[in-house]
């Protein structure tokens, strides 16, 4: 398989998503902010196009696409939005962790509304206390006949609140990974509840909460796989959202970028246009450059998850860190030459600059990225 070009369904697809969000997610994106608007019915249209269940087996509803193709839609969705495309994103881990590791019933059970987003799903890993370190979590399950007793606390969880379904990392067992499980809670299930919706920088066409569990009474029947694997289940479903959310930051900054390249050529500033200026035509010129090396790599981090290869989670966490740092870059420098313009909401620019941030301390801050890869190099030079 070649990843330097893509095949024709592939275009298609991209072609697809593009113009999903050129027509249902751009001319919302500035107000969806400002409004701090979850928009769920454009997020059903998508879903409806094949989007809720990307990399999902397609007897409960998915897509069956690979990891690759999943890029190339969440670079384009973002175009339109980078934060609607990222918590599609997650809703797309969540479901995917289910179709990998669940039973047959729980597929049926859980993934066909999944796929039509007529159910919306948060994954919960992160704690107070628990965030880089989250194999230090501390919410716990406690087996009682066939429930699981949920106690503790989630922290920054999109979707909270408005999400179906919780796909919780819980403690059934001892300290450090191996002592964790995964449980799907359902919205409604009492001793579930919600903190406020989190004021933050950028991201705020989705809401971000605390969830809590008070004597919350679970089935066993949620439970995904066996106890003790939840730690590996939730590390899998990062491999694919990294790759996701990396996918989203070129998307916003291709946006950015493509706005830039239209100023530019209208903006007049001593005499000429702006992008007139060599100074200017390089900048743009390293900004494109930089974006498609990161690009380019991501695919073939994709293309490594898909095939499965050894190598596959440190290609991941490469490329979210190479796609999140340049993303954000790119989409800053698009700010600077929008002027002071650039500035002012209703350019669009300082927005995607915003929604970008977090995707470099997310999913794995890109500190984090660095351990996974470090540990791999020193472990080689180790001999290990
Ligand atoms: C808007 C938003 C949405 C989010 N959505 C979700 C979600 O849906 N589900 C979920 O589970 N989580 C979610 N998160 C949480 C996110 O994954 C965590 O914030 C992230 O993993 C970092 O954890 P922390 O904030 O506790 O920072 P810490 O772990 O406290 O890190 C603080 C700083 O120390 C650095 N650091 C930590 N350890 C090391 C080390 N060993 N070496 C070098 N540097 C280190 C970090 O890189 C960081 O810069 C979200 C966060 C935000 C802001």
């Amino acid at each position: 398989m070649t990843v330097f070009s893509l095949t024709e369904d592939q275009i298609a697809i991209r072609d697809m998503a593009a113009s999903f969000a050129a027509e249902s997610l751009a001319p919302h994106a500035v107000r969806w902010d400002e409004e701090k608007h979850f928009p769920v019915e454009e997020m059903r249209q998508a879903a409806a196009l094949g989007m809720g269940g990307i990399y999902i087996r397609d007897d409960v509803g998915g897509s069956g696409l690979s990891r690759l193709d999943a890029a190339v839609i969440f670079e384009a969705l973002s175009t339109g939005c980078p934060t609607v495309a990222a918590y599609i994103s997650i809703h797309n881990m969540c479901a995917w962790m289910i179709d990998r590791y669940g039973s047959d019933e729980q597929r049926q059970k859980f993934l066909p509304k999944l796929c039509s987003m007529e159910h919306l799903a948060s994954y919960c890993l992160t704690e107070p206390g628990a965030g880089s370190d989250a194999a230090a979590l501390k919410t716990k399950a406690v087996l009682d006949g066939d429930h699981y007793v949920l106690d503790g606390q989630k922290q920054f969880i999109s979707g909270a609140g408005v999400s179906d379904l919780y796909v919780v990392m819980v403690r059934t067992g001892e300290a450090g990974p191996s002592g964790i499980s995964t449980i799907v809670v359902e919205k409604g299930t009492p001793g579930l509840s919600f903190g406020a919706n989190e004021k933050k920088m950028g991201w705020n066409a989705q809401p971000t909460r605390a969830v809590i569990f008070e004597n919350c009474r679970v089935p066993v029947a949620n439970r995904i796989g066996p106890e003790g694997i939840g730690f590996k289940i939730a590390m899998a479903g990062l491999d694919g959202g990294r790759l996701n959310i990396g996918a989203c930051s070129i998307g916003g900054a291709q946006g950015a970028l493509d706005k830039a390249l239209g100023y530019a050529q209208e903006r007049k500033a001593f005499g000429a246009r702006i992008a007139d200026f060599q100074a200017l035509q390089f900048k743009l010129a390293d900004m494109a450059t930089e974006l498609e090396a990161a690009r380019t790599f991501l695919w073939r981090a994709a293309a490594a998850l898909d095939e499965k290869t050894p190598d596959a989670t440190k290609l991941c966490a490469m490329a979210k860190r190479v796609a999140t740092d340049t993303g954000f870059e790119v989409a800053n420098q698009a700010l600077q030459i929008h002027g002071g313009y650039g500035y002012l909401a209703d350019y669009g620019i300082e927005k995607i600059v915003r929604d970008l941030r977090v995707h470099q301390i997310l999913e794995g801050t890109n500190e984090v990225m660095r351990m996974i890869v470090a540990r791999s190099l020193v472990g080689r030079a180790k001999g290990n």
